[in-house]
């Protein structure tokens, strides 16, 4: 019989398994802190677990730890890594140093692919292979964390779902991932450090609100009107902004976390004063930072970057109303790591 991941199984679960083995349930508790706090993935280094149950369980349980099938190191010192996992598929996560904000963030993969199509995505033009498990998810981080303590000796201070997918489309595995990345008797990183970064699926903003999920969210809005961003993101046709800045709304009012905008500005499709005007319309809900992102060219995508002035002078035109706005210069474009980049090479 082939051996189980036994990463798949949250605390509770794997209280259901020793005693199967007929150990006490705290056992349980002491795997789980083995696994996700000290990130021990060999049963046999489990020592304060009896012998009889670290045998029974290396029979019937093991570790799928990722392979890498390549590293690249940017310029800038950004790293991206692709991952092979154990059905083949290929996801990239992407690390990106801020050592002098003493800020080590990792971008992490959701989904192998997407579903969503948005017209300027790399990753949009792969289709959807599959939701990644949670294990997935936090093997990238675990991964990840080794790799920024060997770079920049530092362990990572951030992470953000940006990566290949849609984490609202992922829901149960992505919010199970943060649960152990924060969980006291995992990695107990604070929420505050957690970012997801969706598309804007209002459903799944519901459902943060319903189970009381306190992370910051990304809204990728990309342009303030329905007609201009259903032109680049499909997703709009049944999201509409009016709706996702009511959720937006209401999720900010329950959990106080931060909601930023990401804005990719395209020349002469989403950089006018109209366009900033209607933008900042769009901030006057709830407390909000854009976010706005240099444009990198994907391969056989009919945008272009917006000219520095006109990135200038948008930016200006929120800051003059009032809006918290900051320019993101892409950070590893040399490796095809920045923003909406991931995937190019697999295609
Ligand atoms: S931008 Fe995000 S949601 Fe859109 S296709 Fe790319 S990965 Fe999917």
């Amino acid at each position: 019989m082939e051996k189980q991941e036994i990463r798949v199984f949250n605390q509770k679960e794997l209280e259901n398994i020793v005693q199967a083995f007929g150990e006490p349930r705290f056992k349980a508790k002491q795997i789980y802190e083995w696994i996700w706090q000290k990130g021990i993935l060999d049963f046999e280094l489990m020592t304060n677990i009896s012998k009889k149950l670290r045998e029974g369980l290396k029979e019937a349980y093991t570790f799928n730890v990722f392979t890498s099938s390549h590293i690249q190191e940017s310029s800038d010192g950004t790293i991206k890594t692709g991952w092979k996992l154990q059905d083949k598929s290929m996801i990239e996560s992407v690390i990106i140093p801020l050592p002098d904000e003493n800020r080590y963030t990792l971008c992490v993969s959701s989904q192998v692919g997407c579903s969503l199509n948005c017209t300027f995505c790399a990753t949009g033009k792969l289709k959807l292979k599959r939701n990644l498990t949670d294990f997935e998810i936090v093997e990238q981080f675990i991964q990840g964390n080794k790799k920024s303590n060997e770079a920049y000796g530092h362990n990572l201070t951030n992470i953000v779902y940006m990566g290949m997918g849609e984490p609202l489309l992922n829901y149960e595995n992505v919010i199970q991932s943060v649960d152990k990345l924060t969980n006291p008797n995992g990695f107990g990183y604070s929420t505050r450090r957690v970012t997801i970064s969706t598309s804007g699926i209002i459903k799944g903003i519901e459902k943060l609100i319903e189970d009381k999920i306190k992370v910051n969210l990304a809204l990728s809005l990309h342009a303030p009107d329905d007609e201009k961003r259903t032109h680049i993101m499909p997703i709009n046709k049944s999201n509409k902004i009016a709706d996702l800045i009511d959720v937006l709304t209401r999720y900010y009012d329950q959990s106080k976390s931060k909601i930023s905008f990401e804005y990719i500005l395209f020349k002469d499709f989403n950089d006018t004063t109209d366009d900033a005007r209607n933008l900042v319309k769009l901030t006057r809900r709830f407390p909000v930072k854009v976010n706005i992102i240099e444009y990198n060219y994907v391969e056989g995508v009919p945008y272009t970057k917006a000219t520095e002035d006109r990135i200038n002078s948008f930016a200006k035109q929120l800051v003059d109303n009032g809006v918290m706005t900051t320019v993101r210069r892409s950070r590893g474009k040399d490796i095809d790591a920045a923003c909406g980049q991931l995937a190019n090479k697999f295609r």
